[in-house]
């Protein structure tokens, strides 16, 4: 009876750690609620979504939040929604978690939004890199996790390197933003002509990618739009 009792239990966890890989059981990343379709998020999640329409593009569509963020070198930016629930939650699974799962449904919102998109001609995709310090104390980078699933034809590169080891930007001010982000990529390829499209979780004030497009141009790029899952808009 012991034995049967430890195999029953050992049959339960095995289910609960690895149900998301089987076609049959699936709960949604939402609401955990059992959900019979093999789809990420349930229905009744899926219509509370209150996302940008497929196709988006801040710089067109919104040139009053456009004109919050740095954009200079920016040709286009993509987003999925706002910063607020579930993605204010689903988020930090993707960045502290490294949830699988996460990725997987964040990264098919990302690449609907490539899909609709006029951006012609796209070489690659590049990840905005963590620097070494931060990749090592965390282990993976998210926008790198994010890039693992998105679903285009264009090769992911990784084109930058981030030489400094900036502190956390949320806190801080625009204009320390800008002097804690200053030259802080370096890239070493040549890119005339290349048009690329930089992948990252979440834009602020868009100084990061914004710093990350003018290294891109400097060595050639003719166009870098940005794609990230959501934007901390002001209120
Ligand atoms: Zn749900």
């Amino acid at each position: 009876m012991r034995n049967f009792t430890r195999l029953a239990h050992k049959t339960q966890k095995l289910l609960s750690e690895y149900h998301h890989w089987l076609p049959f059981f699936n709960d949604c990343l939402l609401c955990h609620y059992s959900t019979s379709s093999q789809q990420l998020i349930c229905q009744t999640c899926l219509q509370d979504l209150d996302n940008f329409p497929l196709g988006y593009d801040l710089l067109f569509d919104n040139p009053k939040a456009s004109a919050d963020i740095s954009h200079e070198n920016i040709d286009g930016i993509t987003l999925v929604a706002t910063y607020q629930r579930p993605f204010s939650t689903a988020l930090p699974q993707l960045k502290f978690h490294q949830s699988i799962q996460h990725a997987k449904w964040l990264g098919q919102l990302l690449s609907e939004q490539l899909e609709h998109l006029a951006w012609r001609n796209i070489d690659c995709i590049c990840p905005v890199p963590l620097h070494r310090e931060r990749l090592a104390s965390r282990g993976f980078n998210q926008a790198e996790l994010l890039c693992r699933f998105l679903s285009v034809t264009q090769p992911i590169k990784h084109l930058l390197i981030r030489r400094k080891s900036t502190q956390a930007q949320t806190r801080l001010t625009r204009r320390d933003r800008l002097n804690n982000l200053k030259n802080a990529f370096y890239c070493p390829h040549d890119l005339t002509g290349k048009s690329i499209v930089l992948i990252d979780d979440v834009i602020t004030t868009g100084t990061t990618v914004n710093e990350a497009a003018k290294e891109l141009k400097r060595q050639g790029a003719t166009a870098v739009f940005v794609a990230a899952v959501a934007i901390r808009l002001k209120t």
